[in-house]
């Protein structure tokens, strides 16, 4: 998959939009969803994508939606940081295959950091129980301040 191409509405988060494979939401409103990755890279590792835009990159999203994500970005960085106490937070954002982006719907991704704890390789972190992700879903959005 290059960095430009049509938008393919198969693609896995939009069958997590349409409600066609379960996901572990953090939090969601009418424009964007926080979600757990199913393949973190660390513990509390959250996804934050656009419901409205079909943007598969950076470079293709509108500015407005753009905006809306980078808000969203914050304030689920900021409760993650409340709720699991890392001590760093990797933001990431993959554009291409070449970048290492493996799916093309645009996302950004919230890794919590410790400094004895490597995070896993991208695209190489074993499968989470989906226990373990919703009771880290459940402390990362009891954390969400007031939108
Ligand atoms: P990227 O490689 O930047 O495109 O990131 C895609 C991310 O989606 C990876 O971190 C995967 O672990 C994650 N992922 C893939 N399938 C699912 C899924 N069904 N639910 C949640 N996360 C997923």
């Amino acid at each position: 998959m290059s960095l430009t191409g049509p938008y393919d509405p198969d693609n896995i988060f939009a069958k997590i939009l349409r409600g066609e494979i379960p996901a572990v939401p953090v939090w969601q409103d009418d424009h964007v969803l926080a979600f757990m990755d199913v393949f973190p890279q660390s513990e509390g590792h959250v996804l934050v994508i656009s419901k409205t835009s079909r943007a598969r990159t950076l470079l293709e999203v509108e500015p407005e939606v753009l905006a809306r994500l980078t808000a969203a970005v914050h304030r689920t960085a900021r409760a993650v940081d409340r709720a699991l106490a890392p001590e760093g937070i990797s933001i990431m954002q993959f554009n291409g295959e070449a970048g290492g982006q493996t799916v093309f719907h645009l996302h950004v991704h919230i890794v919590p950091r410790w400094a004895d704890r490597p995070m896993k390789g991208h695209g190489h972190a074993p499968m989470a129980e989906t226990a373990t992700l919703k009771a880290l879903a459940d402390r990362i959005a009891a954390a969400l301040e007031p939108d």
